[in-house]
């Protein structure tokens, strides 16, 4: 929506003018979904990676082994210990940056000119175990976002479930296989908390224990942060950034039960570099091939996020592990 807003009124719109009525649509509208679309993405989806300067200063992949299709067979990862996912070519990705005075880079779309989308997964209150079996069969590039709360099934269940209900949650070993099959595991805080509600201290306490956790549960620190409903503030950014995180990701499409995408653009497709946000729901596996066959027949691959992010300047570890800064959690 902000995306939209901001493409009626121009860029010089400020965020925060754009939040003032964001928050008070969404006040008046009284939504409660555990992730809505970016209430406040401080720019719009591409204003963070300059597309006509494409010269990543990262090396970029190679691209001998990319761009597989979405029914990709199994077939040799292309990076190590990942699926493969549709990798970057030299100066395909924009310049990825913070924007003044911001602690992290804010991403919610990838800047590429190529057909190529990005899915991430989020939460994990429903754990449908067909959904990891299709990961790895498929060899499938996701990144997972994972709310302790949700893996361990503790306080309140998925607002947006029938009755709120928990379905198979209270295992990270659900989220090791993912892990296993190839998905990065990142935060998304302890207790889906809305950052906008939090001081400095707590904001610390759900980004940085997540953290913990995660690297506790998964055996790697997370590196990326995605806030829960994407509400997030300028401190919210600095203390990601203490806890050890490189970017905030939101996104620019979601996709609901049945494989249905809610668009965030007035011409409702698909656009190079759009991120999708799915949920762990009890019936996620037949909705992702769903969305995987959608995807397929409109001409896009599938890209690994990790390698595109790389490639647009932003510091993650290698694929194997081991920068400086970001050291494997054993
Ligand atoms: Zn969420």
């Amino acid at each position: 929506m902000a995306r939209w807003l901001t493409m009626i009124w121009g860029r010089k719109v400020s965020s925060t003018v754009i939040g003032l009525v964001l928050v008070a649509i969404c006040s008046a509208s009284g939504t409660a979904f555990p992730d809505r679309p970016p209430a406040v993405p401080p720019s719009p989806p591409h204003a963070n990676a300059a597309t006509g300067s494409a010269a990543p200063t990262v090396s970029a992949v190679p691209t001998a082994s990319a761009a597989p299709s979405v029914s990709a067979a199994p077939t040799a990862s292309a990076a190590p210990g990942g699926p493969a996912g549709a990798l970057p070519r030299p100066g395909e990705v924009g310049r990825i940056r913070a924007r003044a005075g911001e602690a992290l880079p804010v991403v919610s779309a990838i800047a590429t000119k190529r057909k190529v989308v990005f899915l991430t997964i989020d939460d994990g209150w429903e754990q449908d175990p067909g959904f990891v079996r299709l990961v790895r069969e498929r060899a499938v590039p996701i990144t997972v976002f994972a709310t302790r709360d949700a893996v361990e099934a503790r306080g309140v269940p998925d607002p947006t479930a029938a009755g709120g209900r928990y379905v198979g949650a209270g295992k990270w070993s659900y989220f090791r296989e993912l892990r296993d099959a190839g998905a990065p595991i990142e935060d998304h805080t302890l207790t889906h908390a809305n950052l906008w509600r939090l001081g400095p201290d707590a904001q610390k306490h759900e980004i940085c224990g997540s953290a913990k956790v995660i690297a506790r549960e998964i055996g790697r620190r997370p590196v990326l942060f995605r806030p829960p409903f994407g509400n997030y503030t300028g401190t919210t950014l600095r203390v990601a950034k203490g806890c050890g995180l490189s970017a905030v990701l939101l996104w620019t499409a979601s996709v609901q039960p049945g494989g249905k995408i809610s668009y965030q653009t007035p011409d409702k497709r698909l656009h190079p570099g759009d991120i999708l946000l799915l949920h762990f729901r009890a019936h996620l596996a037949r909705d992702f091939r769903i969305l995987l066959d959608k995807i397929e027949r409109r001409g896009f691959a599938l890209g690994d996020l990790s390698a595109y992010l790389r490639a647009g300047g932003v510091r993650l570890p290698a694929p194997s592990g081991g920068v400086p800064g970001n050291p494997p959690v054993g």
